[in-house]
């Protein structure tokens, strides 16, 4: 994961969480797909004050790109997805492993492959053990 630019106005996580099971993070020996040990279904993070660096700096593109809409908050779209250089990263929930593949989100995903293209980027899809490159 990337650090990313401030979180738009009036954006939060909310009850989102995302982050602390989609990715896979090396600091804290959590494969993707599972649950951090530090994770509660009800409360969040439960190490909050000392969570590391990695969990300071994130924010997914829809916390910081305004130009996406509510469809794209994560929470509702079930997909995490953030952008390092030309390349975008797409994680999606594998309980709504085909969610990515019905619209609005395909056109949008699409659009972003091809213009990244210009720069030698895609976009990549992760989906429980699939992965896909538009
Ligand atoms: S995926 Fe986005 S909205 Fe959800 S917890 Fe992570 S940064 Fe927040
Ligand atoms: S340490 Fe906290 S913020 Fe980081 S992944 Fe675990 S529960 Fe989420």
């Amino acid at each position: 994961m990337d650090i990313q630019a401030p979180s738009s106005p009036g954006r939060s996580c909310g009850t989102c969480t995302l982050c602390c099971r989609l990715p896979d993070i090396d600091a804290l020996s959590k494969p993707a797909n599972a649950w951090c040990q530090h994770c509660r279904a009800e409360g969040g993070c439960t190490i909050y004050q000392d969570r590391p660096q990695v969990c300071r700096d994130f924010l997914c593109l829809w916390m910081v790109d305004d130009a996406l809409g509510q469809e794209w908050e994560p929470a509702r779209s079930h997909m995490m997805i953030y952008r390092q250089g030309p390349q975008v990263t797409v994680l999606v929930d594998p309980a709504h492993a085909a969610v990515w593949r019905r619209e609005p989100y395909y056109s949008r995903l699409e659009t972003w492959a091809k213009e990244a293209e210009a720069d030698h980027g895609y976009v990549i899809v992760f989906a429980g053990d699939d992965v896909f490159k538009i």
